[in-house]
């Protein structure tokens, strides 16, 4: 749990809430919230209209008492009350467009967010993924999106119509008496505090809970999704996940409930204060009337007055605690918005040299993760010359997999470089170097799109080709598993949508293959990609492999020496550290981790046949 401060709602720098919020609001929606402004001014005026109508309606019938006939003030009588019908009438139209104008802006705002913190969220580094106070910050920001927005076009609706209807009201009211105007707005201010102070506290305890909230959600979400649900069953983790959600959603709810009692007292006793205050102007009018100082028509105008401008004074003044509470989501929206990925384009990037003859070095490259305590990589040395193939071998978590991520320029070294024909890695536009690079990684996705579609995502600047889609399934071997599907390259695959068909994880691995071929690079990087392919396909597939690459160069990650044994030269990593390279009959040679290792692949198998 994180206690951040919280900024106090001042009064000095409120105007820079509004016009944060409202340029948000405009910059996405400019044409309904244009309407939207001139029904705030429309619905501001007419109750202050249809209140001065009233009044002369009572005076004039009043006048009509004391006259010898009566029914003269008749046809005055029904102009106004015409009139008066028209404005309500005028009322309920201008209230219905404006819940239009609302919804409209609201969902385009919404959406517009969404599209913000889409954008933000592929820009920022992959650092951030892996940062818990990231995932916070994310975290809150996508929770409150969907509704924020809403909230806040209503919020400044709403606060402009008050605000304009309370300037009506006051000229009345401070007309009567501005004692009574300073009495009533007083007596509105603790009620507004209570609805700061519980604003504030809600926040406070959103911000402290958000990673108990993820928990929850993240026990819901092994429950719920596929992809856990055989374990789920199998280790029987079912009333374990389940007890735990409960537990910490129980203990949520105990404190948000706790939170909104409070509240409810707290706004209970305070709106004591408003009845005072309101029925004791009420007295002090009605005594008015009685001494003649006003009329039966000032009495009635003056009563509806005092408690329309109690109500416009409380909503503006819970507006602006709602506001606040808009402000302290933007503050956290913009936070996110505000993170920098450090991994950039420098400002004038080198063009990446010509496409296939490159020749990549690793230089004394250390490396280790964000909160991570101990180098991943230290001192490295590596060299891919040319269409060279060159293998990674090593134990699980001995730095392979960083190594590739740090070629891709996911990450930058802490030190030593990585240079492309002499030219470092940092000068290139890093959108411009990844596209010299194909990757399947270990955990490569698996697209919810048609198989056609899965391989294209491999280089979405290609036009999607049939012909060359199904070339690229060809080489990966994933073309007769896609002819078997119903629809051949059309038919979706994974379960998401409407016809899908699951792979196994080897279909699947060809298919993450086939998107590395399709992709037009000069270097294709596998790491462990026959972990799950049967020992035929795997043969078939490296068998060709040098065809394949069609004069590329490519780095190759196995724990298999039959897959390891074709290449050009093999560095052993060990805790970080190059230990060994060579050819696989140098390092057999060697006699060092390399053979050792082969010698334990090869023994087991033996004992096994
Ligand atoms: P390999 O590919 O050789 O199995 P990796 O390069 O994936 O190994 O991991 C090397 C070490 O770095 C491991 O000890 C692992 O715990 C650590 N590591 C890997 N990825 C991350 C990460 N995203 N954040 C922190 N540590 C990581």
């Amino acid at each position: 749990m994180n206690s951040h401060p919280l900024p106090p709602l001042k009064f000095s720098t409120l105007h820079q809430t509004l016009i944060r919020a409202f340029k948000l609001v405009w910059g996405m929606a400019p044409g309904w919230t244009g309407i939207n402004l001139v029904l705030v001014v429309v619905l501001g005026i007419l109750p202050i209209a249809a209140l001065y109508l009233t009044k002369l309606i009572v005076d004039t019938v009043t006048v009509g008492l004391t006259v010898p006939e009566p029914e003269s003030v008749l046809p005055q009588v029904i102009i106004y009350i015409i009139v008066a019908a028209v404005i309500a009438l005028s009322i309920t139209i201008a209230r219905s467009l404006s819940e239009l104008t609302s919804e409209a802006q609201s969902t385009i705002v919404t959406d517009g967010v969404s599209d913000i913190l889409h954008a933000q969220s592929i820009a920022v580094d992959l650092e951030y993924y892996e940062d818990t106070s990231y995932y916070d910050t994310l975290h809150r920001a996508q929770q409150e999106a969907p509704y924020r927005p809403t909230r806040i076009v209503n919020s400044l609706v709403q606060m402009g119509q008050n605000v304009i209807s309370l300037l009506g009201v006051a000229v009345l009211i401070l007309s009567f008496s501005w004692v009574i105007g300073f009495v009533l707005f007083a007596a509105a201010i603790p009620a507004a505090m209570v609805r700061y102070y519980f604003a504030r506290a809600r926040y406070r305890f959103e911000q402290d809970h958000t990673e108990n909230e993820r928990q929850a959600w993240y026990y819901h979400w092994v429950l719920t999704d596929s992809s856990h649900a055989k374990e789920v069953r199998l280790f029987n983790l079912g009333t374990i996940f389940r007890d735990r959600f409960r537990d910490l959603r129980d203990d949520l709810r105990k404190g948000r409930l706790n939170l909104a009692r409070y509240r409810t007292l707290s706004d209970s006793i305070s709106q004591v204060i408003v009845v005072i205050a309101l029925f004791s102007t009420f007295a002090l009018i009605a005594y008015s009337t009685l001494k003649g100082e006003i009329t039966v028509g000032d009495l009635v105008m003056y009563f509806l007055a005092f408690q329309l401008g109690i109500g416009f004074i409380q909503a503006i003044l819970s507006s602006l605690a709602g506001l606040y509470e808009d402000n302290l989501f933007l503050t956290n929206f913009y936070q996110f918005l505000d993170l920098r990925p450090q991994i950039r384009s420098p400002d004038n990037p080198v063009p990446v040299p010509d496409p296939i003859h490159k020749k990549i070095e690793f230089r004394e490259i250390w490396f280790s993760y964000k909160g991570g305590v101990k180098d991943v990589l230290a001192g490295v040395n590596l060299t891919l010359n040319p269409g060279e193939v060159i293998a990674l071998v090593g134990e699980n978590g001995s730095g392979k997999t960083t190594l590739i991520k740090l070629l891709c320029r996911l990450y930058d070294p802490n030190a030593g470089s990585i240079t492309v024909n002499g030219i470092d890695l940092r000068s290139f536009d890093p959108v411009a170097w990844r596209k010299e690079i194909s990757v399947v990684f270990q955990d490569y996705v698996h697209y919810h799109l048609s198989a056609g579609e899965n391989i294209w995502v491999g280089d979405v600047e290609q036009a999607p080709e049939p012909s060359r889609i199904i070339a690229a399934a060809h080489r990966s071997g994933a073309d007769p598993i896609i002819n078997r599907l119903p629809e051949g390259y059309q038919t979706n695959l994974g379960h998401w949508f409407a016809g899908g068909q699951e792979l196994s994880e080897g279909e699947w691995q060809k298919i993450a293959l086939a998107r590395a071929f399709f992709r037009n690079s000069s270097i294709i990087v596998l790491d462990e990609p026959t972990s799950s392919l049967d020992p035929l396909a795997e043969a078939e597939l490296f068998r060709n492999f040098r065809n394949l690459l069609e004069g590329r160069s490519a780095v190759l990650i196995s724990h298999r020496f039959s897959t390891v044994q074709m290449a050009d030269r093999i560095y052993v990593i060990d805790g970080g550290r190059m230990i060994e390279q060579g050819s696989h009959q140098e390092l057999l040679r060697l006699n060092g981790k390399y053979a050792r290792l082969f010698r334990t692949q090869a023994e087991h198998y033996q004992r096994n046949q």
